[in-house]
């Protein structure tokens, strides 16, 4: 999984590329995570995503984020700064496919009452491509 050994550096260039967005431009005002629908279902909600980015810690193969986030977007709408988290996060995922990452399984999913059924949807249409 060599593009997985991205330095920071390395990593926010390639974010730059996919989104033409700069994420040192957050500020961490937290709105994205605010607008986000199922940021509660997150490991890393939106604006702990971006600032994990920042910083280059971000391990792939752990993150369920990814897989979480439904593509709605909001949280592009709503940024300040133009950093489009919702782009970010989307970038990742790509990344996370192409170096071999396995989409987490529904049994690994936060699944209850609770759960929107437009994440189950998108889950399962990002999952089988
Ligand atoms: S809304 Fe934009 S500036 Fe605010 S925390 Fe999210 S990414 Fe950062
Ligand atoms: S695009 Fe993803 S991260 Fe952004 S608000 Fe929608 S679900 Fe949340």
């Amino acid at each position: 999984m060599a593009g997985l050994r991205l330095t920071p550096r390395e990593l926010r260039e390639l974010i730059r590329e996919y989104t033409g967005r700069e994420v040192t431009a957050c500020m961490q005002c937290g709105l994205c995570t605010a607008v986000c629908p199922v940021a509660s279902f997150m490991d890393l909600h939106p604006a702990a995503l971006v600032r994990a980015v920042q910083l280059g810690g971000v391990e792939l193969p752990k993150l369920r984020s990814i897989w979480i986030c439904v593509s709605c977007m909001t949280c592009v709408d709503k940024c300040p700064r133009d950093v489009a988290p919702g782009l970010v996060v989307e970038t990742l995922r790509q990344l996370a496919l192409k170096n071999g990452v396995e989409p987490r399984a529904y049994s690994q999913l936060p699944i209850d009452e609770t759960t929107p059924s437009i994440l189950l949807v998108t889950y399962s249409r990002k999952s089988t491509g």
